[in-house]
């Protein structure tokens, strides 16, 4: 790739600049925790907000506007002097020359972090990509908002039984915490909401299916969050399928690994992540796309390239096959890597990265959620109240708190999520199969 033109960012002077490819969980911590008196800090990303990506599936299904999971990356560094944010693309890496290549030009580092994190994950079967609906960004959200709702105001008009019922069948493909949250939250808009909006559908044809490769749900959790997981979700009559993987979906017609089928023209993908690399690096610093960083989350051979978050790969005794990709380890990466580099200027030495597990929680639905806090493991209400709490918390900005805090309120008392509105982008593959003939 050829350089074209260096991107249009305020010169360094005298200070070092230090480029973040990222504005998500592990990139606006770092940038927050860097000290700009020393640094020139850049920023860059293909979005101009941060994505609180643990509830996307609240927007999916109507129980938040997109816009209180979303917070403007500009916003945060409002009154931050040495902060430059570019929204672009990084397509590539130089590490002789220190650039990186976007969509804007090139753009020169002392320091570069990439902290790109993760897409969707089709394990190889890119049909799945046209077909399925995925969930892994704030558009894709509300995208999959408006094939829900559009699947009941088509099932209202279906010419044929056959096509209501495909309709009414909505299939999540993956068993993590986001598939057991999605179906969880569907089943509570079956109960709920839905049937007040619809009274001429039948909702008991309404079939939400969960279809997990692994043989129990929460995989990365205990067998109890699992159990209990699992117990929730059937008592929300929720089809949980195990060992069964999708290898095609044609047709409206879902093929699976055991050999069973089933017919919908609702499949969300959720089934795995793919790291968001960067290419330009020499082989040995990626592993399975992954970029393999040492300790101190430096990349491998490569000098003044860190890693943090999902994209990386920090293989350890404790953790031989890298860390869980979750918001924790991005966050106290970023802190960690933004210590160490305020160190830098005072000569002070690198502290090794060392991940504190504070542990893992799933909501299916009201007051159901599970949690695994180290040797507490338990499920129920208090699990739920202490996830509402936890993630009212961690939400990026104060109005966000309020605005995620004000829904849920209301959600709880009325038993009615609020934001069912069908608001169509102008293009997308979506619109197209509502066209009248
Ligand atoms: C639906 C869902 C639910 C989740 N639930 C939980 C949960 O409950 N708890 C939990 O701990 N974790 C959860 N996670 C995982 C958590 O969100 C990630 O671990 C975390 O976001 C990783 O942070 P990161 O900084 O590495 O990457 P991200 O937060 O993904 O940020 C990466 C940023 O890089 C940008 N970017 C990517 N490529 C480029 C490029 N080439 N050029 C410019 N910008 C680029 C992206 O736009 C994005 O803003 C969930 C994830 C998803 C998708």
């Amino acid at each position: 790739m050829d350089t074209k033109y260096i991107a249009n960012i305020p010169g360094k002077g005298a200070l070092k600049r230090i480029l973040i490819i990222g504005g998500g969980f592990g990139g606006l911590q770092l940038a927050k925790k860097l000290d700009n008196k020393h640094y020139q800090i850049v920023m860059i990303d293909k979005y101009n907000y941060h994505q609180f990506q643990p509830l996307f599936y609240q927007v999916a299904t109507a129980g938040l506007e997109p816009g209180s999971i979303s917070y403007p990356l500009r916003k945060n560094f409002q009154k931050r002097k040495n902060f430059h944010f570019r929204m672009c693309e990084a397509k590539y890496v130089v590490p002789d020359q220190h650039i990186v290549r976007t969509n804007i030009g090139d753009i020169p580092y002392d320091y570069l972090v990439i902290a790109t994190g993760c897409d969707t994950n089709y394990f190889g079967n890119d049909a799945l990509r046209e077909t399925t609906f995925a969930l892994k960004s704030t558009p894709e959200s509300i995208l999959l908002r408006n094939k829900i709702l559009l699947s009941f105001e088509e099932a209202l008009t279906a010419k044929t039984e056959e096509e209501r019922k495909e309709l009414l069948t909505f299939v999540v493909v993956g068993g993590g915490a986001t598939g057991v949250e999605l179906s969880g939250a569907l089943a509570d808009l079956r109960k709920n909401t839905l049937p007040k909006d619809y009274p001429e559908i039948n909702f008991n044809q309404m079939e939400i299916h969960l279809i997990d490769g692994s043989p129990r749900l929460l995989a990365g959790m205990s067998e109890k969050a699992s159990a209990g997981a699992a117990k929730a979700l059937t008592k929300r009559n929720v089809l949980i399928k195990h060992n069964a993987f999708v290898i095609n979906y044609e047709n409206n017609l879902i093929k699976m690994s055991d050999g069973s089928e089933l017919r919908s023209r609702n499949v969300f993908w959720v089934a795995g992540v793919a790291p968001n690399g960067l290419p330009g690096m020499p082989a040995e610093a990626y592993e399975k796309g992954r970029i393999v960083i040492d300790e101190y989350l430096h990349v491998n051979d490569c000098k003044d390239i860190f890693a943090i978050g999902d994209t990386a790969l920090l293989q350890t005794d404790k953790s031989p096959k890298g860390h869980p990709q979750v918001a924790q380890v991005a966050l106290q990466m970023a802190t960690r890597l933004a210590k160490n580099l305020n160190g830098k200027i005072k000569n002070k030495r690198p502290e090794r990265f060392a991940y504190q597990d504070r542990g893992s929680l799933a909501t299916i639905g009201k007051y159901a959620a599970v949690a695994d806090l180290g040797p507490f493991k338990f499920s129920g209400i208090v699990a739920w109240w202490l996830w509402l709490f936890i993630h009212i918390l961690t939400i990026v900005g104060m109005r966000n708190k309020v605005a995620v805090f004000i829904d849920w309120v209301w959600n709880y008392f009325n038993y009615d999520v609020s934001l069912r509105l069908f608001i169509r982008p102008k293009f997308s593959k979506i619109y197209e199969e509502q066209d009248v003939e």
